[in-house]
């Protein structure tokens, strides 16, 4: 657990002015707990990871995905040519983090940094997104990051629904090997193709849904990077983690 003097310090990171007792720095010198790993616990089973509608027929079987292990999945990834996005990356961003964990995050798609680097969330939006993870006591190692798209569309524009349907398998069957207990799907091009809607993030975030048919519960927040630009609406974000600590709670009875 966190104490809270380190919540209050995570919440300054994300920029979210708690309000605290007038005494309430009495566990300033107390011995800091480390963050401790969940014991992993019984998965949701995952059913049906192929959606209608996503193969392309004659170029693309998402069944076939459907069997890779964690390397043969990566390996195929980095090797995906089956979208025009492949021509302009830099290199595939496949995902990062516990193969294990409860949280699942998932965001849009790789940027410039994330380009560069071959990871998800490396640049300013992910110094956030670390923010406010840690605001609710997760490392960014205990999570696994990943994106709606494994390469970057060029000059950061929304991604294309061909580009969607071509990358979903991989995302899906990440989903499966992971069987997380939670989903934070951040941004509205995640919440939207997660959840096969047009409905405005303002509108997805705040309840939880349950991610297709597989029951694992979905939660939608703000993309950190638009609360880099709007950090008023940081403070909805951080009401939509708390509803995520909730509902994993009420999952543990
Ligand atoms: N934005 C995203 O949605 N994903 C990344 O990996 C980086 C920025």
């Amino acid at each position: 657990m966190l104490s809270r003097k380190q919540q209050l310090q995570y919440l300054e990171a994300m920029g979210i002015q708690a309000w605290t007792a007038r005494h309430a720095d009495h566990d300033a010198g107390a011995k800091q707990e480390p963050v401790v790993p969940e014991p992993p616990v019984a998965k949701v089973p995952v059913v049906n990871t192929s959606a209608p509608g996503v193969s392309i027929p004659g170029v693309f079987d998402g069944a076939d995905v459907a069997c890779l292990d964690w390397p043969a999945l990566e390996a195929r990834v980095s090797e995906c040519r089956m979208c025009d996005l492949h021509s302009s990356r830099t290199q595939t961003v496949f995902g990062v983090g516990n193969h294990i964990a409860d949280w699942l995050v998932i965001g849009e798609a790789p940027g410039h940094d994330e380009d560069q680097q071959g990871e998800p969330f490396v640049g300013r939006a992910g110094q956030l997104l670390n923010a406010m993870l840690q605001a609710v006591g997760l490392r960014r190692d205990q999570v696994y990051i990943a994106n709606i798209l494994k390469c970057r569309p060029p000059n950061n524009r929304d991604p294309k629904p061909e580009e969607v349907a071509c990358c979903e398998p991989y995302l899906l069957r990440q989903i499966e090997l992971i069987q997380p207990r939670l989903i934070l799907a951040v941004g509205r091009i995640a919440a939207q193709n997660l959840l096969n809607t047009q409905t405005p993030i303002g509108k997805l975030r705040g309840e939880v849904h349950p991610f297709r048919d597989t029951g694992i519960p979905l939660i939608a927040t703000y993309h950190p990077a638009y609360l880099l630009r709007s950090p008023l609406e940081k403070r909805k974000s951080w009401q939509d983690l708390q509803l995520a600590l909730r509902t994993l709670r009420e999952q543990d009875g």
